[in-house]
């Protein structure tokens, strides 16, 4: 019997599938789970995906739409990918049909051909196979190409260009129907022999070998390993070599990487090992890029896909790894529209298509150290640095009672200048972008506040202006004070451009290069400075936790953390976390190649526990510290917790709309017992771009009470019924407080 009717997700955020009938015309070349199809959807006509198809339907559904078109006769996604869809759809509490658009680059969200860019070929007529070439001879160029049609049976109307032929020779043969053009899609890659690698590939010592073999050993069914390695073990080569072994099977192999700035790196590192057979995906490359990438992994033309989050929706042919490289990311949780965390959905990924997932680290994140503790990741150590080098020494320095220039103590300079002078590279930590993080009026007190957020604005100097780093807001700089007319301000605090101009001036022999979100804007600007840095010229790097994540600087010998309090008393009850995170991949990027290094921490509470835990012990010495902690304190990952937030134009409004979602659920006789629920209470920053956030915590130590208790929620929140004055939102696993 033939199909009916079609179940269709639309992207839309709506909770229900919709179906629809399948006219006559489409029933020879049905539609099945995972194709496109154009419907009717209110006044509009929608791409949606194809969920389910069914063979009988019941006498009122007769009445239901048409669908419009078929867009795509074979499926573009798999069951593996549905499924997958399906599961996160589920646990974050997030419509399906939104979900699933994820799994699609934007121009097939939209509905364009899932194909390769089309190119115009050429080919020999049956006239044109049978001409006798030295007819040609007063026209050469026209023979050449005759010439080499007849050896290469087609080329496409670029590759004739580059014989020299041009587009009038090329008509003169149409017309005299020698040959003939057509139009064909062309795909940009090649399956590619494996390259010989044997001349990068490093030997492994005996932990890398150990943690190769154990990967390896795991290919074809679902193991979650913690490459738990610190900065510069040789984290990378273990699993370039582990995924060398995959993709001799014929499979494929997905990295996730947390920054696009890593991305020319690590590409050019793979390439050494697997030559054109990697891609790198990510938000600067254009639709066609996208479109490619795409289809040259689900068609399993490319073996390795290296990406930022939202790779870990690409579909691939044959999948047989996925790593995750600094797995503790937070970029890895997107924080808008569907909160998904990429590592969890990459494990959820691993889980269905039975293969291994590594997560590497040099600081894990608090969820994975325990997951290892409790045996359910293997943990593989690596606990030396691959090229013999020792782990950084960290050296304290107490700013109490001492004289500050542009926030540098004399101890810091001098350790800078003695590196530059040896011709190492000094790099300067400053988590914070712009000159100063606020402007004072000396004689009122007037601050620099952002209209729509509770915080002020951050003063720039290049391009001059204050901006506010919550909403993206600018204003030019007031000449007088706003409140007191007074023209007597303060810059207060230190920002990267800040530092920048102390350090040029400071250090006005050698370069300073400043790499934060600003100086990085332009596409191709984070590139020329990695290029200017692998030069190895003494040089000072000044940056944020962009420069922190990942990269291997071989000269880099000093890294100066110029506040290493910042965050130590953080609101967030994942702020020290954070802090040890970072601080420790910061000053892992010293001395990572043949020459020692050190790293200066600058600090008004040095005796703090927690910098004297990172100084004297290790992270991971200080993580199961943090972990201890969680525990009594019942936080994650020994609860499992989720929020719901509201926002809107009034405060008022948001927390009564929290209220009367919790006083509703209560009454429910599904609310499930073992939940804890906090608040309404107001966000850490209650106002932000103009809104005000207030939220509910939920709390359980079971999972399935949870997502109990969400679906009820969620069943209450998407109902037409709900306020519209309302933005809310359901983030499980929230990561930042923010
Ligand atoms: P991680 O990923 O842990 O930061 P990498 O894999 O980038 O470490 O390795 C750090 C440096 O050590 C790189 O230059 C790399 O080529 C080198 N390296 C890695 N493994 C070895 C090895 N077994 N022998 C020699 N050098 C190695
Ligand atoms: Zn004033
Ligand atoms: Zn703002």
């Amino acid at each position: 019997m033939s199909i009916e009717q079609v179940e269709v997700l639309v992207p839309i955020p709506i909770l229900e599938k919709f179906s629809y009938l399948l006219p006559a015309q489409f029933q020879d070349n049905p539609p099945s789970p995972g194709s496109r199809v154009l419907v009717p959807f209110g006044r509009r006509n929608l791409v949606g995906v194809v969920w389910d198809v069914k063979k009988n339907i019941s006498k009122k559904d007769r009445k239901l739409k048409n669908i419009k078109e078929v867009l795509d006769h074979k499926p573009l996604l798999n069951k593996e990918s549905l499924e997958l869809a399906d599961w996160a759809s589920r646990y974050y509490h997030y419509p399906l049909g939104d979900v699933i658009s994820y799994f699609f680059p934007p121009p097939i969200r939209k509905g364009k051909e899932a194909k390769f860019a089309e190119v115009k070929f050429l080919e020999l007529t049956s006239k044109g196979d049978f001409l006798n070439i030295d007819d040609l001879s007063k026209a050469p160029n026209q023979k050449k190409l005759i010439e080499a049609l007849k050896d290469k049976k087609e080329l496409s109307q670029k590759a004739a260009a580059a014989y020299g032929v041009n587009t009038s020779s090329i008509n003169a043969l149409i017309d005299k129907g020698l040959i003939s053009r057509y139009v064909r899609e062309l795909s940009p890659y090649k399956k590619e022999e494996v390259p010989d690698a044997s001349s990068v590939k490093k030997k492994l010592n005996e932990e890398q070998k150990f943690a190769v073999d154990s990967i390896v050993k795991s290919e074809n069914h679902n193991k979650v390993f913690l490459l738990n390695g610190i900065t510069g073990s040789g984290k990378t080569e273990v699993y370039l070599q582990a995924i060398q072994e995959v993709i001799k099977k014929g499979k494929q192999a997905l990295i996730l990487i947390p920054e696009i700035g890593l991305a020319p790196q690590a590409e050019e590192r793979f390439k050494k090992y697997f030559g054109e057979r990697v891609l790198s995906f990510h938000s600067a490359k254009n639709d066609r890029e996208k479109v490619d990438a795409w289809l040259g992994a689900s068609k399993g033309l490319i073996d390795i896909i290296i990406g930022t989050r939202s790779s870990v929706f690409m579909p691939m042919n044959d999948i047989g790894i996925i790593v995750i490289d600094e797995e503790h990311d937070l970029s890895y949780k997107q924080v808008d529209r569907f909160r998904y965390s990429a590592r969890d959905i990459a494990l959820y990924r691993a889980k269905i298509e039975k293969i291994p997932v590594v997560l590497a680290s040099a600081t894990p994140s608090l969820e994975t150290l325990n997951n290892s503790l409790e045996g359910k990741y293997e943990i593989l150590n690596l606990t030396k640095r691959a090229t013999g080098a020792s782990l950084p020494k960290y050296l304290p320095i107490d700013l109490r009672g001492k004289e500050l220039k542009e926030g540098f103590s004399d101890e810091l300079i001098d350790a800078s200048e003695e590196e530059l002078k040896k011709g190492n590279q000094v790099l300067i930590f400053l988590n914070r972008r712009g000159y100063a993080p606020s402007l004072i009026c000396k004689t009122c007190g007037w601050l620099s506040n952002c209209d729509r957020c509770d915080a002020l604005m951050t003063i720039h100097k290049r391009p001059p202006k204050l901006q506010c780093h919550h909403c993206e807001s600018q204003k030019d700089e007031p000449k007088v004070c706003p409140s007191c007319q007074s023209n007597d301000f303060l810059s207060y605090g230190y920002g990267t451009e800040r530092i920048e101009e102390f350090l040029t001036n400071r250090f006005s022999q050698f370069p300073v290069l400043r790499i934060d979100s600003d100086s990085t804007r332009k596409k191709e600007s984070m590139n020329e400075y990695l290029g200017l840095i692998n030069s190895g010229r003494p040089m000072v790097l000044l940056g944020t936790q962009l420069l922190a994540k990942g990269h291997h600087f071989p000269n880099v010998t000093l890294v100066g953390i110029l506040d290493a309090d910042s965050g130590l008393f953080s609101a967030d009850f994942r702020g020290s976390e954070r802090v040890a995170q970072l601080m420790t991949q910061v000053a892992g990027r010293a001395g990572r190649d043949k020459k020692p290094g050190k790293a200066i921490l600058q600090s008004y509470c040095p005796d703090h526990p927690q910098i004297e835990e990172l100084i004297k012990g290790s992270y991971e010495s200080f993580a199961k510290n943090l972990l201890l902690e969680r525990k009594s304190a019942k936080s994650p990952p020994f609860t499992f917790l989720a929020k719901i937030q509201a926002e809107s134009a009034n405060s008022y409004v948001s927390r009564d709309f929290i209220k009367a979602l919790i006083n509703k659920l209560k009454k429910s006789k599904a609310y499930p017992k073992d939940i804890r629920v906090i608040g309404p209470l107001p966000a850490i920053m209650e106002k932000k771009s103009g809104v005000y956030r207030w939220e509910l915590s939920v709390l359980s130590g079971s999972r399935n009470s949870l997502h109990k208790f969400l679906d009820l929620s969620q069943a209450s929140l998407y109902n037409p019924k709900t306020s519209k004055k309302v933005r809310w939102s359901i983030d499980v696993d929230p990561l930042s407080s923010i």
